[in-house]
C-alpha cells in the first residue's frame, strides 16, 4: 500500500480521489495548474444524475452528427482540423455508435453510478460544505416518437435499481413547471436526481482537503512524469520535483500532455460545453424551480440559489478557450423555444451575465479511464468522463483508494481499464 500519493488535477475527479485517499491515512500532494476556471469542474451543468448512464457513442449518431453539423446552430460541432491523432479519434468514435457497445456502456456507467447519491451524503458528511438542490430532472421533448424510444430506454438501468419514472404528457410537464413553451409535447421527471453548484463543490473540497492536512499545491504545472523500472518516480513540476510512491492523473481534458510522453496512450479529445449565467435569473412569467433537459436541444437548465445556467453544446475543436458567438447564440435561441416568456434579445454581456467555456474529457468509446496505466504499476488515470465527471467523481475516488491503499481493482471499473486502449 502507498502512503503517500501525488494527485495531479484538481478538477472535481481529482479532489474526490485525493479526499478518497487521505480518508485513508494516506499522504496526498495535490498539484493543479489552476484553479482553472476554464475547466470543466466549473463551467457545467451541477447535474448529479446516475440515471443518465449512456455513453456519448450511440446507434444512429453518426447519420445524426452528419446532418448536425450541416446546421450551424446544432447541439454539436465539430471544426475540422489535419491531425492524425483527432482522425483516429473521430473514427474509433464512430466505431463505437453501434446498439452492442452503448448497451455494455449504459450498463457499465449504472453500475459505477449507482451509489452516488450514498457518496454525495457521504461527502458532506465528511465535511465538504456545497450548495445542493434534490429537486430531480425533468426531460422535456419536442418529438414524441423520440420520447418513447427513450422512455423505454430506461428499462435498461432497471436492473441496477434506478426507478423508472412514469412517461409525462406535456400537461403534466407544464403542471410541473410552468414556464415550459407549448412545443413541449411531454418528458419524464427522474425524481431523485440532484444538482449542485459547480464552483462552490471545488471550492467545498479545496478547502477540506486543506483543512485535512493535504498539500495542496495550486498554481503548479506538471510538465512531466520521470519513470524507472514500470514505476513513476518523481512529478516534476514548473517550480520543482515531488518524489512519487503513486501517482494519480486526473488532468482532464489535459491528460494525454502528461501520460503520453510515458508511452501511455489516453486518446481524450475536449469537447467543448458551454455556460451562459444570469445572476440574477432573467425574469420570467413563473421562475424555472428545477434543473430541465431540452432534449433534442440538448440544452441544460439549471436554477441555483439567486441564479440560472444555461449549458450544452458539443464542439470539437481542440483543446482551447474560444468562445463562438454562433454557439451563444444557438443556446439562447433554443431555450428561447421552450421557455415561455424568455426575453427576448437578452443580453449575454454586462452586470450578472457571464459566458464560458470548459472542455469534458472525451474518450472515442465514451467510457472513462480509471485504473493502473498499462505498464506502470503505481501510475493510476481519473479521467475521460466526458458528460459525467461530476456524477461520477465519487464512485470514481472510492475505486481509485482501493485501488492505491487496498492493491484491488474493484469489479465496477473493469470496464474502465486504461489498458484497453493499448
Ligand atoms: C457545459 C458542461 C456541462 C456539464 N454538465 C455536467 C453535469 O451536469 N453533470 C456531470 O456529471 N458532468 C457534467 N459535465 C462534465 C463534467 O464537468 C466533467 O466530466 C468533469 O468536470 C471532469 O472533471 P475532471 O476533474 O476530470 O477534469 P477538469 O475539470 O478538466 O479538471 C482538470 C484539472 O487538471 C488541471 N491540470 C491540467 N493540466 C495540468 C498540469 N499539467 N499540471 C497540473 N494540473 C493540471 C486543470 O487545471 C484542472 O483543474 C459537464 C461539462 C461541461 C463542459
Amino acid at each position: 500500500m502507498a502512503r503517500s500519493v501525488v494527485v495531479v488535477g484538481g478538477g472535481v475527479v481529482g479532489l474526490c480521489c485525493a479526499l478518497a485517499l487521505e480518508r485513508r491515512g494516506v499522504a496526498v500532494t495535490l498539484v493543479d495548474a489552476g484553479p482553472r476556471e476554464s475547466a470543466a469542474s466549473h463551467v457545467n451543468a451541477g447535474w448529479v444524475v446516475p440515471s443518465l448512464a449512456e455513453p456519448v457513442p450511440a446507434p444512429g449518431l453518426v447519420g445524426q452528427s452528419l446532418r448536425w453539423m450541416l446546421h450551424p446552430d446544432s447541439p454539436l460541432s465539430i471544426i475540422p482540423r489535419i491531425d492524425p491523432a483527432f482522425l483516429r479519434w473521430l473514427l474509433a468514435f464512430w466505431r463505437s455508435c453501434n446498439a452492442r457497445s452503448h448497451r455494455a456502456g449504459t450498463e457499465a456507467i449504472a453500475a459505477l453510478g449507482a451509489r452516488t447519491m450514498e457518496l454525495y451524503d457521504d461527502l458532506r458528511a465528511a465535511g465538504v460544505a456545497f450548495e445542493e438542490h434534490r429537486d430531480g430532472l425533468l426531460f422535456a421533448y419536442r418529438d414524441g416518437t423520440l420520447l418513447g424510444h427513450d422512455h423505454a430506454g430506461l428499462e435498461t438501468l432497471r436492473p441496477f435499481g434506478y426507478p423508472i419514472p412514469p412517461l409525462l404528457s406535456g400537461d403534466e410537464a407544464r403542471a410541473l413547471e410552468p414556464s415550459l413553451a407549448d412545443a413541449i409535447v411531454g418528458g419524464f421527471w427522474l425524481e431523485r436526481e440532484r444538482s449542485v453548484r459547480p464552483e462552490s463543490l471545488v471550492s467545498g473540497l479545496l478547502a477540506r482537503l486543506g483543512e485535512g492536512g493535504t498539500e495542496l499545491r495550486l498554481g503548479e504545472t506538471v510538465v512531466g512524469l520521470e519513470a524507472r523500472d514500470g514505476a513513476v518516480r518523481t512529478v516534476v513540476t514548473d517550480r520543482g520535483r515531488i518524489a512519487a510512491e503513486a501517482v494519480v492523473v486526473a488532468a482532464g481534458a489535459w491528460t494525454p500532455r502528461i501520460v503520453e510522453p510515458l508511452g501511455i496512450r489516453a486518446p481524450i479529445e475536449a469537447g467543448k460545453g458551454y455556460a451562459i449565467d444570469f445572476a440574477p435569473p432573467p425574469p420570467l412569467p413563473t421562475p424555472l424551480r428545477r434543473p430541465i433537459y431540452l432534449h433534442e436541444a440538448r440544452v441544460a437548465i439549471t436554477p441555483l440559489d439567486g441564479m440560472l445556467r444555461l449549458a450544452g453544446t458539443m464542439e470539437l475543436s481542440g483543446l482551447n478557450a474560444r468562445v463562438r458567438p454562433e454557439r451563444v447564440a444557438a443556446l439562447l435561441r433554443r431555450t428561447g423555444e421552450a421557455v415561455r416568456g424568455w426575453p427576448e434579445g437578452i443580453a449575454t454581456a454586462g452586470p450578472g451575465v457571464r459566458v464560458w467555456v470548459g472542455p469534458r474529457p472525451l474518450t472515442p468509446d465514451g467510457l472513462p479511464l480509471i485504473g493502473w496505466a498499462k505498464g506502470y504499476r503505481n501510475l493510476a488515470l481519473a479521467t475521460g468522463h466526458s458528460m459525467l465527471g461530476v456524477t461520477l467523481a465519487p464512485a470514481t475516488a472510492e475505486a481509485i483508494a482501493e485501488l492505491v491503499c487496498g492493491g484491488r481493482t474493484p469489479a465496477e471499473i473493469r470496464p474502465f481499464d486504461p489498458a484497453r486502449f493499448g
